[in-house]
């Protein structure tokens, strides 16, 4: 069981999904209880009712808990679906022809309907539509705006409202549907902290998002698509995290050009310093086993060692039969691959240079000192959390204490590597800045009496932006007792 004031050294992040199998008060808490920071509601499933009683559930249960909790609402996209069969389903044999079109009626073994316009226009002879996550490919052979003909390549059987995937061409589809605006719109009213994008192809859907969230939430860009890989560094730019969705992305792309490409997008994100979620079928068999495989456990190590900002659940915390021993597994493998040795050696393979800031060499600053003399922990001062994120863009050899007078910053930096955040008042001097480091180091158990801490702030304090400042103090130990005495020496005055 995790109290209030518990160590909390891990660094790589644990984002669950929430879902039938963990949306109760005692479900959620034990998650949290288990190593889940983050959780993700996904907004392709369940009703606005739903998603309201479950933020209520997580907000009460950070007040219990004493510490910020991060919510994700992750929108559903333009996830393209075909129409409905006379008989539920139909099934289609290799070499067979197979139309689709915009003719309402029930589809049979030789067409279906596509719900969608826009794909009429952008395929073209030679194009692949991959039905039901690739498990059936139809290769277009001619197309109008009114019809695409194609050759069954891998047959299968389709049913009712399968999902489709178009991933030769970059699809003139907007990145939120009518359903996601409502949804955005719905989950900002709730206040959650992070609003995933699902099925980016472009920056300007990006743009497009950040527009409507209007700085009410962070933004997270799913990186499922091949266009969205080729345009990653435009994403980046304008996104505040990014998700290696290796669910859709190993359906648009051979699966086996997605180990590459998490290296590179993890490596990419790293150096532009947002945060990285590696994310689907990490602990797959999980979702009716309460223990996993090995490969599995050796998927999870591997995006810990890569430096991943955090790792995520899906249906094994939403819909399985074994959410809290998945939660349990993933943060005894991310602990286990943190003592080792090797780890942060293997982290800093990626190397960060820094910007031309002055926030930048702050951020360099600490990490070095903690390299040079050794220390326990780095306290960052900071309003927007800009500089917490500079730091952990270093990677550095010891957590970041973040204290921040802002609740929003405190929950949005739940998706960032080795950052934990407190939410508290701001200081008003050095003196002050000095002593309230080494106690809340203490308090929360990120350094005990002979340690040294590196603090980093802004003078004049209370100003956002300013970070200028960095500096080593050293724990004697006995900050909590004379803090305790001069608050009641103070109220006796009183
Ligand atoms: P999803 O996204 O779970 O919403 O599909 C993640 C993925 O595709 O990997
Ligand atoms: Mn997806």
């Amino acid at each position: 069981m995790q109290s209030q004031f518990a160590p909390r050294t891990r660094k790589v992040r644990i984002l669950a999904t929430l879902g039938p199998a963990s949306n109760t008060p005692d479900m959620v808490r034990l998650l949290a209880e288990s190593g889940a920071d983050a959780f993700r509601i996904n907004m392709s499933h369940g009703s606005h009712a739903d998603h309201k009683a479950l933020i209520e559930t997580i907000r009460g249960l950070e007040k219990e808990l004493g510490r910020p909790t991060t919510i994700l609402a992750d929108l559903q996209g333009p996830k393209l679906r075909v129409g409905r069969f006379n008989d539920g389903k139909v099934a289609l044999k290799a070499g067979q022809t197979f139309r689709l079109d915009r003719e309402e009626a029930l589809g049979d073994a030789t067409r279906v309907r596509l719900p969608h316009r826009e794909i009429f226009d952008a395929v073209e002879a030679g194009t692949r539509l991959l039905v039901d996550d690739g498990k059936i490919v139809l290769r277009v052979t001619k197309a109008s705006p009114e019809e695409i003909e194609t050759l069954v390549e891998v047959p299968g059987v389709i049913s009712n409202n399968k999902g489709l995937n178009v991933p030769d061409v970059v699809l003139p589809l907007a990145a939120l549907t009518d359903k996601d605006r409502e949804d955005l719109a719905f989950a900002l009213e709730h206040h959650v902290d992070w609003i995933a994008l699902s099925f980016v192809q472009r920056p300007e859907d990006v743009a497009e998002a950040r527009r409507l969230i209007g700085g009410h939430a962070s933004l997270l860009a799913k990186i499922e698509k091949p266009a969205a890989v080729e345009r990653l560094e435009g994403i980046l730019e304008l996104a505040d995290a990014v998700m290696v969705a290796r669910g859709d992305l190993g359906v648009e792309l051979p699966p086996e050009e997605v180990p590459p490409l998490q290296k590179m997008i993890v490596e990419t994100a790293r150096r532009m310093g947002r945060p990285v979620v590696v994310a689907t079928q990490m602990l797959e068999s999980m979702i009716t086993s309460p223990s996993p495989t090995r490969a599995e456990v050796s998927d999870v190590a591997t995006a810990v060692y890569d430096g991943a900002d955090a790792i995520m659940l899906s249906a094994e915390s939403a819909s399985g039969e074994w959410p809290v021993e998945a939660v349990s597994i993933m943060n005894r493998i991310a602990t286990s691959v943190e003592a080792d040795p090797s780890y942060l050696a293997r982290v800093h393979f990626t190397e960060t240079t820094p910007d031309p800031t002055t926030n930048d060499a702050i951020a360099a600053a600490a990490s070095n000192i903690v390299k040079t003399v050794g220390a326990s922990a780095i306290v960052c001062f900071t309003t927007s959390g800009s500089t917490a994120r500079r730091v952990a863009r270093e990677r550095p050899a010891v957590p970041s204490l973040v204290l921040t007078p802002s609740v929003n910053t405190s929950r949005r930096l739940g998706l960032l590597w080795g950052s934990h955040a407190v939410r508290t008042r701001d200081v008003d001097s050095f003196e002050e800045m000095i002593a309230k480091a080494k106690r809340m180091a203490l308090r929360h158990g990120l350094a005990k009496a002979g340690d040294r801490i590196i603090i980093t702030a802004g003078v004049p304090f209370g100003t956002p932006g300013s970070t200028n400042v960095v500096h080593v103090a050293r724990v004697i130990g006995d900050e909590l007792d004379r803090h305790k005495a001069a608050e009641s020496a103070q109220f006796k005055k009183d």
